[in-house]
């Protein structure tokens, strides 16, 4: 045998030996049913733990890239119960991954951790009433998604275990998902290079799921600085080039151009730096801008218009410009046969049952906040085929939409939520330390549990999943990133409000030790109403 056949019969042998060891597990229908059976009731054993974790979060309250507490306390749970962990990925402190098992397939469980400026909220309390007045909070209910992945996981894990099934559960935090600020980072550096399938979950007000991208934006977030100099703004006026105009100029440029641009577009901004005082001509401005579309290549045509009216804004007050890209997300693409199979769990799971105290919280909110007075949900989101490309007209963005471009993934919500709240809002606060939020977390952790049981046990699946992905989805439109080479994430968001807060937040840290309840720690009767 010549050393080229050897190498050749050996690296065969080689990929055959691999084959063998990570080939996956298939079950009968039967099978799989007892076995979805056995996760379900593992599930349900888990429903303190669920509730200490999601209250634990909720009270942490922490903002995007500032997820200290919370990460350190998830993955100092996650390495007790075996999981490897990998710290501060992709160069983000707070980012973290953590694995279990081993060979194939690989199925990563995502969602977010952080929370909503100026949404301090109690909860179980049916009108505005802050924690800390001011403070950050969970206003939009991120502090529950990771309870519903780790719940499920363990389920699973457990089950692999005794049952010898081969495969690895991976988990991941969503830092920073308010400022769509990480996961492309996260698919930058590879993480989801060997990753099969892509288990998302994220906070609703029903449960259910979907398929392709039900009318989702994506996104580019970029920061404009303006540079100027300054000046004695009335001795000597001329002799400065005001950065605050160019900020202000683009804005009304923009404003301007909005009228000619796509229906679907989405363009909003803050300023972050107007200057400090107005006897200083202000030599340094900023202004943040999101551009959202319905896909791609119109999020990089919007861009384009963006740094045309920035550089106007230069060329009309004398400064100069550069800009910063703070986040990126592409539109969402949920795998179709993954989304249909995740259905099916979910209608077997179905609705929580909501207690009158529950609804009574939920219809007190909806009055409170002039919305239409429903109470909780009583049937699941039905299943409904998603609009065309060409008739969607923009929405929200998350930036699990990078991920689901370079894996097959699919968004399931679950039902902890209050619904017609507005969204980040302290009224999104509400249920999420209450028996709603913890009763939604256990169905959604059923059917994640429910779905990975197909997916670590049924090989025709991934097949379907793996068709779609390659000759649909990605069929004429392939992922690449909206990150330019020099971007880095922008881990220092938030560290000031954090910083002016933190301290005072932690008096209000859920002790489980102590009590049974974040309620019963703060001393809240579930639920509290407005006396007529
Ligand atoms: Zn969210």
């Amino acid at each position: 045998m010549s050393l080229s056949k050897l190498v050749q019969f050996s690296a065969m042998f080689l990929s055959m030996s691999i084959a063998f060891e990570t080939s996956a597990t298939t079950f009968t229908p039967e099978q799989r049913a007892a076995a979805k059976a056995q996760v379900v009731a593992a599930v349900d054993k888990q429903k303190k733990l669920a509730q200490v974790m999601n209250d634990t979060i909720f009270s942490f309250g922490e903002l995007g890239f500032q997820e200290f507490e919370t990460s350190a306390y998830l993955t100092k749970m996650l390495t007790e119960e075996g999981f490897e962990i990998e710290q501060g990925i992709a160069g983000i402190p707070t980012a973290w991954i953590a694995k279990w098992g081993s060979g194939k397939p690989v199925i990563a469980l995502g969602t977010d951790l952080d929370g909503i400026p100026k949404a301090s909220q109690k909860p179980g309390v049916a009108y505005h009433e802050p924690i800390i007045e001011g403070a950050p909070g969970h206003g939009e209910g991120h502090n529950s998604g990771q309870v519903v992945n780790i719940i499920a996981a363990i389920a699973l894990k457990d089950y692999m275990a005794e049952n010898d099934i081969s495969g690895t559960i991976v988990l991941w935090p969503g830092v920073a998902e308010e400022q769509l600020a990480t996961k492309a980072y996260y698919v930058r550096a590879g993480y989801f290079n060997d990753v099969d399938a892509v288990l998302y979950s994220h906070v609703g007000s029903s449960f259910g799921t979907f398929y392709g991208n039900p009318g989702l934006s994506g996104l580019v977030s970029v920061k404009y600085n303006f540079y100027g100099e300054s000046a004695h703004s009335a001795s000597s006026p001329w002799r400065g080039r005001s950065a605050l105009d160019a900020v202000e100029l683009m804005s009304v440029g923009l404003n301007y151009r909005r009228e000619h641009l796509r229906l679907s577009q989405r363009i909003h901004s803050v300023i972050v730096d107007g200057g400090d005082q107005p006897n200083v001509v202000p030599p340094k401005a900023s202004s943040w801008y999101f551009f959202r579309e319905v896909d791609y290549p119109h999020i990089k045509a919007l861009w384009e218009v963006g740094d045309k009216v920035a550089e106007g804004a230069a060329l009309m007050t004398n400064t100069t410009w550069d800009s910063v890209v703070m986040g990126s997300a592409w539109p969402l693409h949920s795998n179709k046969p993954l989304a249909y199979r995740a259905f099916e769990n979910i209608k077997a799971i179905g609705l929580p049952e909501w207690s009158e105290d529950d609804l009574t919280l939920a219809k007190a909110l909806q009055k409170e906040i002039g919305a239409e007075v429903i109470g909780l949900p009583e049937e699941i989101m039905p299943m409904v085929a998603p609009p065309p490309l060409e008739k969607l007209t923009g929405g929200g963005s998350d930036d699990v939409g990078d991920i689901s471009w370079v894996v097959p993934t699919i968004f399931m919500l679950y039902p902890s939520n209050i619904p017609n709240l507005p969204g980040h809002n302290w009224s999104n606060a509400v249920s999420m330390a209450t028996p709603i939020a913890h009763k939604g977390i256990i169905a959604g952790a059923k059917a994640h549990a429910m779905t990975m049981i197909d997916l670590f046990t049924d090989p025709s699946l991934l097949e379907e999943m793996d068709d779609y992905f390659t000759n649909t989805q990605t069929k004429d439109l392939k992922y690449e990133s909206l990150l330019r080479e020099k971007d880095t994430p922008q881990i220092h968001l938030n560290e000031d409000i954090m910083g002016q807060y933190r301290d005072r937040m932690r008096e209000f840290y859920y002790d489980a030790e102590k009590y049974d309840t974040y309620l019963q720690q703060l001393g809240i009767d579930y639920p509290t109403i407005r006396s007529e």
